[in-house]
């Protein structure tokens, strides 16, 4: 099948990422598989970025003049298009952060303080990122909580029965990714969040591979916190984005103190305001929000079930193009439980020799144990590739990943 034969035209997708049209190494063409790390950006969302800095700017929520004034709008029309990209109630349960790390850290200070304690547990799975792992046991060390793993299955999807068993009365929250950034696992959030609610506990989804490749409606999945990144869904970096639901917002105290987050500060002490402002001391990502409506209506144009269609297709594609070559183990499951991210490990080379062979092919992939070291020990592993797709992956970068691939083994005599 061509690429212009699938739902999404990625050919003239493409256009619009200045990036993707350079060649590289000894001019051979780009092929970024690497989105999973961090995407790249359309025209529209640089010329949107560029836009404010040459008419909008000013800081937000302060000055009584007409920048400040268009800056503060455009900054809150980010808060309100983010909310109706993820279907929450009320624009204020959106918080902006730096990122998805930025966003679990706020948790579990916040409410984490306030909420566990040394008799309290909280579940976690074993495809777990960094970023919903160390968080909970910085939050351990202050408290004496327990943090636990769920188990997973050999092919890589969340063991339910087992998870099921270790939810208990002192489970406090549960912490999962909605799509592994290792694996690729979609997890069935609805039915996690069913079952944690039905012990009393809350949910927090780290949805940064998830809300960027399809659609998301926070109140169908019915949990109590989200976390996703800016930079993974065509916008800047260094904006993200906590979405709480409201009543649990306002119970919780600031994580930050500084300027815009008070009510009122006297020398004996401070208020804190209002949500969202409660949980954004500083001066926000402003640029950064500006640069994620561009995304939003980008990604939005095109539509999130034809993204995830083409990321569908192009993972079954490359499931096929490794396993042709033979001597490539994937990692994760089968096609239809995961999405656009295939990781691979290459029999008897490392995973860093491979990412730099495929380089030297024009071929962008990851190296590592991609902030998931208990994952791959579980996998018996200790590092792999991935290669991860977008709205802008085609099938011939699958093609030039296998290739380069074919070049590797023979390079090692595999
Ligand atoms: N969780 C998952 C599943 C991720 O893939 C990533 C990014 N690799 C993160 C969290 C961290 O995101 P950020 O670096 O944007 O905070």
């Amino acid at each position: 099948m061509s690429v212009e034969s699938l739902p999404l035209d990625a050919a003239r997708i493409r256009q619009d990422f200045p990036i993707l049209s350079q060649t590289i190494h000894d001019n051979q063409p780009l092929a970024f598989l690497d989105s999973a790390a961090s995407t790249q950006r359309p025209q529209q969302v640089i010329d949107a970025v560029s836009h404010a800095y040459q008419n909008d700017y000013a800081n937000v929520h302060r000055g009584i003049h007409l920048l400040s004034e268009r800056a503060t709008a455009l900054y809150e029309e980010a808060r309100e298009r983010v909310r109706e990209f993820i279907g929450a109630g009320a624009a204020s349960e959106v918080i902006f952060t730096a990122g998805t790390t930025a966003s679990i850290n706020l948790v579990a200070r916040s409410w984490g303080d306030g909420n566990v304690s040394q008799d309290d547990e909280i579940l976690l799975t074993l495809m777990e990122h960094h970023s919903n792992i160390v968080p909970w046991q910085q939050l351990a060390e202050r408290t004496g909580c327990k943090v636990r793993f769920a188990p997973i299955h050999d092919d890589g999807r969340l063991d339910m029965n087992g998870f099921a068993e270790m939810l208990n009365d002192r489970t406090r929250l549960v912490g999962v990714a909605s799509t592994s950034n290792v694996l690729g696992t979609v997890n069935p959030i609805a039915e996690i969040a069913a079952l944690a609610h039905g012990v009393g506990a809350k949910v927090l989804v780290d949805a940064a591979q998830s809300v960027p490749h399809t659609t998301t409606n926070v109140q169908d999945w019915d949990v109590d916190f989200v976390a996703f990144s800016g930079h993974k869904m065509l916008g800047p970096s260094g904006i993200g984005v906590l979405y709480g639901k409201l009543d649990l917002l306002e119970a919780m105290p600031p994580f930050l103190g500084g300027g815009s987050m008070i009510h009122q500060v006297t020398v004996d002490g401070f208020e804190p305001g209002d949500l969202p402002a409660r949980f954004e001391a500083g001066t926000p990502p402003i640029v950064g929000a500006i640069g994620m409506t561009a995304a939003i209506n980008y990604l939005q144009d095109i539509g999130l079930e034809s993204i995830h269609q083409h990321e569908r297709e192009l993972t079954e594609y490359a499931h096929e193009v490794l396993e042709a070559e033979g001597g490539v183990r994937i990692l994760g499951p089968s096609v239809e439980h995961k999405g656009g991210i295939v990781s691979f490990v290459v029999d008897g080379v490392h995973a860093h020799d491979v990412a730099s062979i495929v380089d030297r092919h024009g071929v962008a992939i990851r190296a590592g144990h991609h902030c998931a070291m208990p994952l791959h020990k579980r996998l018996e592993v200790t590092a792999s590739n991935r290669a991860s797709f977008y709205c802008y992956s085609t099938r011939s970068d699958v093609e030039q990943l296998g290739r380069a691939i074919h070049e590797v083994k023979r390079k090692f005599r595999r």
